[in-house]
């Protein structure tokens, strides 16, 4: 069910592997993802499955949905009932809900300040590195209140496998250096979550990148999905945060 699960102060965190949901074939089998033609109601009992395991209603886990940008959307209790935000970052000060980043590949990013109680997820692929979505997000929990904020980097793409062209490569590195990487047979590539991380470091964020300590490539290990691996009809990972009331 979770790859890795903490607690620091009032806030909870967890990201998921693809083990304990309902789902089969390239979705097998905790599939969080809706826009990769897995059934709806097992993607469903599988949100309802993490939900209860994170503990948490699943009515109360507000999700976005993803289009590679830098809109962060704030979020209450309010926004649970209401449609799904068009976001890459959902923020929240709000003890009544969570928050759920879904991901194949691209970092995900949990962000808390557990004193002033608010939290903040991010979908972090190549071109929300680019741009910076991470810092977008960070700025926006400070105008809730945030001083000292912490990082959580979740299972993703590794620097060492995640090719791109050449010129990509240049592209994104001109932007952000720390993204600059060679895949381990040689070819250009590029690490996503290193550029995250020095986003996040150069905004005095504290980073836990969780590769550091354990396998967290998605296209290495299968313990995760992964779009380069799989496929288009992978399954999607998810990253949940909150304040406990
Ligand atoms: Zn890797």
């Amino acid at each position: 069910m979770f790859a890795f699960q903490h607690q620091t102060g009032r806030v909870d965190l967890a990201f998921t592997d693809r083990h304990d949901g309902v789902s089969g074939g390239a979705w097998s089998s905790l599939n969080l993802g809706t826009s990769n033609g897995d059934d709806p109601d097992r993607v469903a009992a599988n949100l309802g499955s993490a939900a209860d395991a994170f503990g948490v209603a699943a009515a109360r886990v507000v999700r976005m949905s993803q289009f590679h940008g830098r809109d962060v959307a704030v979020v209450d209790t309010a926004t649970a009932d209401a449609p799904v935000p068009v976001a890459d970052a959902l923020v929240t000060a709000d003890p009544g809900i969570a928050l759920l980043v879904r991901v194949a590949d691209c970092t995900p990013v949990v962000l808390a300040d557990a004193d002033a109680g608010v939290v903040g997820v991010v979908h972090a692929g190549r071109p929300g590195m680019a741009i910076d979505v991470a810092g977008a997000a960070v700025e926006q929990m400070r105008s809730l209140g945030a001083t000292s904020i912490d990082a959580w980097l979740g299972p993703r793409a590794c620097g060492a496998c995640y090719e791109v062209p050449a010129a990509m490569r240049d592209e994104v590195a001109a932007v952000e250096p720390a993204s600059w990487s060679t895949t381990s047979w040689g070819t250009p590539a590029l690490d996503v979550a290193a550029g995250v991380r020095a986003q996040l470091e150069r905004r005095d964020v504290r980073v836990t990148d969780l590769a550091d300590t354990t396998s967290m490539c998605t296209i290495e290990d299968d313990r995760y999905f992964s779009y380069r691996r799989q496929g288009q009809r992978s399954g999607r990972l998810g990253a949940l945060v909150r304040v406990r009331p």
